[in-house]
């Protein structure tokens, strides 16, 4: 028998969850593929969207080459545009979609693209005030016209990226959607503004094309919005050893878990070096065979521990559920004091499973 400690990834869900993006959306949404979908197999994910989605965004290239390679043929934007002229012109060869944040990238374009690579689809990046990238004011004018000046570009998406749209109290997604406006007033070409948040939370964001990450993989972005996302990954294993402890006995490195009563302890086979953040603390959400349970002690690199004094039932071989259908992954994330998307990205070593029906 091997290691118990995988990843079951439920494509079913990751459908349906496109599902309510692109109806909350109306336009055509995007499923973001990053960062190997979230830690949740982007080629496994793109396939079990094909057909359904409109298309796909990544972070950059070798991204998308990777799903180029695995047979996908649909749309794919390159988020971060490419980093220097030979990548763009291999991205024009494979039909990428590039975004482009900074003027160098445009001259690229112009270089790369013949008039053989007709219907080059680039999308303009507008900051309008997350001041991470993109052109500003009237830089996006001009940026504009040079796209358009490039005799194969036969579209011009308009896109910027909120800063703050998972916070309903916020005024600055209206302040970004105005700047936003007034930046590209008169330009032609669709429009895309909504991240999952922002597709989410805010209805006049919503226009041609929506990129939705997060909300693909069961995490909402928003304190409460009431959607009924399904968790796509499970993040499971078991128990592989059990120990009675009297009080006041140590659990762990650092001894930062001293037992306040006689304690069963359960060992359960799943690490930081797994994904499993290391600075969960104490009391950190589980399930132990369904039942709601919780981490006790420090997080190590291959093992961590849990508190089986109240499930009498449970012992070696019981299923501990750290995220998933009965344990939120976003609770997981506030517990230590991070967001879904860091701790899902950051799953590795286990083995994933792709199941659907
Ligand atoms: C990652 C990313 C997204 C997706 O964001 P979510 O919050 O995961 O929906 C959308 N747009 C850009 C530019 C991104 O970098």
């Amino acid at each position: 028998m091997s290691r118990p400690a995988y990843a079951s990834i439920d494509l079913d869900a990751l459908r349906g969850n496109y599902t309510i993006a692109r109806q909350m959306h109306g336009g055509r949404v995007l499923a973001v593929l990053k960062a190997d979908a979230y830690g949740h197999g982007a080629a496994a994910c793109a396939r079990a969207l094909a057909g359904l989605a409109d298309g796909y965004a990544v972070a950059f290239t070798d991204e998308a080459l990777a799903l180029r390679q695995a047979g996908i043929d649909a749309p794919i934007l390159v988020l971060e545009g490419a980093f220097d002229a030979p990548e763009t012109h291999t991205a024009v060869r494979h039909g990428l979609w590039l975004a482009m944040h900074r003027s160098d990238q445009i001259a690229w374009l112009a270089e790369a693209s013949t008039a053989s690579d007709a219907g080059i689809h680039a999308w303009l990046k507008v900051d309008s005030g997350m001041h991470r990238a993109g052109f500003v004011g009237a830089e996006v004018k001009a940026a504009h016209q040079a796209l358009q000046a490039i005799p194969a570009v036969s579209q011009v998406t308009l896109m910027t990226h909120f800063a703050r749209a998972d916070e309903p109290h916020s005024d600055m997604t209206a302040m970004q959607m105005q700047s936003f406006d007034t930046a590209t007033a008169g330009l032609p070409g669709p429009r895309s503004l909504c991240n999952s948040a922002g597709l989410m939370a805010w209805p006049d964001a919503r226009h041609d094309w929506g990129r939705a990450g997060i909300m693909l993989y069961g995490a909402d972005p928003l304190p409460a919005s009431g959607a009924t996302l399904r968790p796509v990954m499970t993040l499971r294993s078991e128990i592989i050893g059990v120990r009675e402890l009297a009080a006041g006995e140590p659990v762990g490195y650092g001894a930062t878990f001293i037992t306040p009563r006689p304690t069963r302890v359960g060992l359960v086979a799943m690490g930081y070096a797994d994904g499993y953040p290391r600075n969960a603390p104490n009391g950190t959400p589980v399930a132990i065979d369904g039942q709601a349970g919780r981490l006790i002690g420090r997080v190590s690199m291959d093992m961590l521990t849990v508190d089986l004094t109240d499930h009498p039932q449970a012992g070696i071989g019981s299923n501990v559920e750290l995220w998933g259908a009965q344990v939120p992954v976003s609770d997981v994330a506030r517990a230590a004091g991070t967001i879904a998307y860091e701790i899902l990205s950051n799953v590795k070593r286990v083995r994933r499973i792709h199941t659907s029906s």
